[in-house]
């Protein structure tokens, strides 16, 4: 199952296609239903790559604080109603189901999904990859441990089926350790631990903070590089790729970010294996 975004006429992009369907059959509805506008971007998305294990161990006490919100700035206002729900018309949160979530007390432009759980929880790495980053972030936070961020980043990579040039690479953060124990250039296996959970850096509590970053197939690029923002300018909002793991849900609609982040859209996909999303509770 596939999803197609088709974008025209720039530097507005006012024509705007939303396409799903097996195969390559959205990606013809598309290109189809483009014709006679200019300078379109179609960028085209499997809907799931289940290749996530949950990053800590599901039988662990744990509960969910905050997750992707799906009404990023600068587009931080969207009609859940495009979604298919009913709600606010304005509503500054909304979560993957297109749901709004604004008066929910979650963390507004939050790129990634919150787990509260008890210092010294082992962390996992969520699938096989390669360590990018891993680093005491000095973020300036205080009432925390320490307010140098401990955070690891792992980039993942998914190939098509042999004599195919499809690839998608993903990367995965990860927030707050109490220690991390892997160094940059590390290869590690999914389910391999890389760390202890804490309340590190920019934490009003002990948690694990996780976002997934999609490097390949945006709007705008097949591959883009992910900046570390040096210096720290804190992580929500902090990139305009970044994704929902848990997919797009919403009875109607697509990913607000997919096709209102001109001209850097990017689609979710959803990542975890069967049976290995974490619970994200009222979100
Ligand atoms: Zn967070």
């Amino acid at each position: 199952m596939n999803r197609v975004v088709s974008r025209c006429n720039p530097p507005s992009y006012n024509w705007v296609g939303q396409y799903q369907g097996s195969g390559n059959a959205p990606l013809t509805a598309a290109y189809n239903a483009a014709d006679g506008q200019s300078e379109c971007t179609f960028t085209v998305s499997p809907v799931s790559i289940p290749i996530f294990d949950s990053p800590f161990s599901l039988s662990t006490t744990y509960s969910h604080a905050t997750g992707f919100d799906s009404a990023k700035a600068p587009y931080n206002t969207l009609n859940v109603a495009d979604f298919g729900q009913t709600g606010s018309t304005a509503a500054t949160i909304v979560d993957w189901m297109g749901r709004d979530k604004s008066s929910g007390g979650f963390m507004n432009g939050h790129d990634g999904h919150d787990w509260f759980m008890d210092r010294g929880t082992p962390i996992r790495a969520v699938a096989d990859g390669i360590v990018v980053m891993a680093r005491d972030w000095p973020s300036g936070a205080t009432g925390s441990d320490s307010p140098d961020q401990k955070e690891v980043a792992i980039e993942h990579t998914v190939r098509g089926t042999a004599g195919s040039t499809y690839v998608e690479k993903f990367v995965t953060y990860y927030a707050h350790f109490q220690s991390y124990s892997v160094e940059v250039g590390d290869v590690v296996s999914k389910g391999q631990q890389i760390g202890l959970s804490g309340n590190t850096g920019s934490s009003s509590g002990p948690h694990l903070h996780f976002s997934v970053t999609r490097k390949t197939n945006t709007a705008n690029a097949l591959s883009e590089t992910v900046s570390w923002f040096l210096p720290p300018t804190g992580h929500s909002n902090s990139a305009d790729n970044t994704i929902e793991p848990y997919g797009w849900g919403a009875p109607s609609g697509f990913d607000p970010w997919s096709w209102r982040g001109y001209p850097d859209g990017v689609l979710s996909i959803a990542l975890w294996n069967s049976g290995q999303a974490p619970s994200t509770g009222t979100w």
